[in-house]
């Protein structure tokens, strides 16, 4: 799959990324539209932009 074949669904830019199953282009905007459109939270980049503790493993010994 070459993802710049498809376009991004929020601005109908060249696509860059695939995210919450929407193609996006670069813009933090559209990153956050699929983001929205998914149905909330749920990737770890935007719980650790809320403050939200991060699953920490403990396997560094
Ligand atoms: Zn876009």
């Amino acid at each position: 799959m070459n993802i710049e074949d498809y376009v991004c669904q929020f601005c109908g830019r060249t696509a860059k990324n695939f995210v919450f199953a929407a193609f996006t282009c670069e813009s933090e905007e559209c990153i956050d539209a699929a983001r929205k459109e998914r149905g909330g939270p749920g990737g770890h980049m935007k719980r650790k932009a809320e403050g939200r503790p991060m699953i920490i493993f403990d396997d560094e010994e």
